[in-house]
């Protein structure tokens, strides 16, 4: 069983209340080897909601208390956030899962790069909270572009 960002099975768990459906892990799922999950909605954000960003650090930052995760209407999700990492760690070790295929780029589930915490677009190096807890859990993580590419025969990232 691989944990699968929700978003990319077609759940509209999105801060929009959209999804960003990835068609082969779709796939997956049908054939029962991919079990969804949101760690926001985990962490109990009401959807829509404002989108939100990573200040001062990236997603280990936060879990060492270095960083907050700040909505764009400037109010502190830190705690939310937090809750829905350990939400989906609890998840893992109930199934004994030991791979996640998480959504690029999100405060919670970007595993490489996310936004640098101005609202304005731009990428910086860094994973999401849920990333950073899963990682330090020893899981092997990769987001959905290093799965296109692995499927495809190259790098799995
Ligand atoms: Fe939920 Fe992660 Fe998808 Fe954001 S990227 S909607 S937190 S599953």
């Amino acid at each position: 069983m691989i944990l699968v960002s929700a978003c990319l099975l077609g759940v509209p768990c999105r801060h929009d209340g959209g999804s960003c459906p990835e068609p082969t892990l779709q796939e997956l799922a049908a054939k029962g080897k991919a079990l969804p999950c949101c760690p926001e909605v985990l962490g109990g954000l009401a959807l829509p909601h404002p989108p939100a960003e990573i200040v001062g650090g990236d997603g280990e930052d936060v879990l060492q208390g270095r960083a907050r995760v700040l909505n764009a209407s400037g109010q502190d999700v830190t705690q939310e956030f937090l809750q829905g990492a350990h939400g989906a760690l609890r998840l893992v070790r109930y199934w004994g899962i030991r791979r996640a295929i998480l959504k690029s780029h999100s405060p919670s589930c970007a595993t490489c790069r996310i936004y640098d915490g101005t609202f304005s677009g731009r990428l910086r190096k860094g994973q999401g909270v849920t990333a950073a807890l899963l990682r330090r859990e020893g899981l092997e993580l990769c987001s959905e572009e290093d799965w296109k590419s692995e499927r495809q025969g190259g790098c799995p990232g």
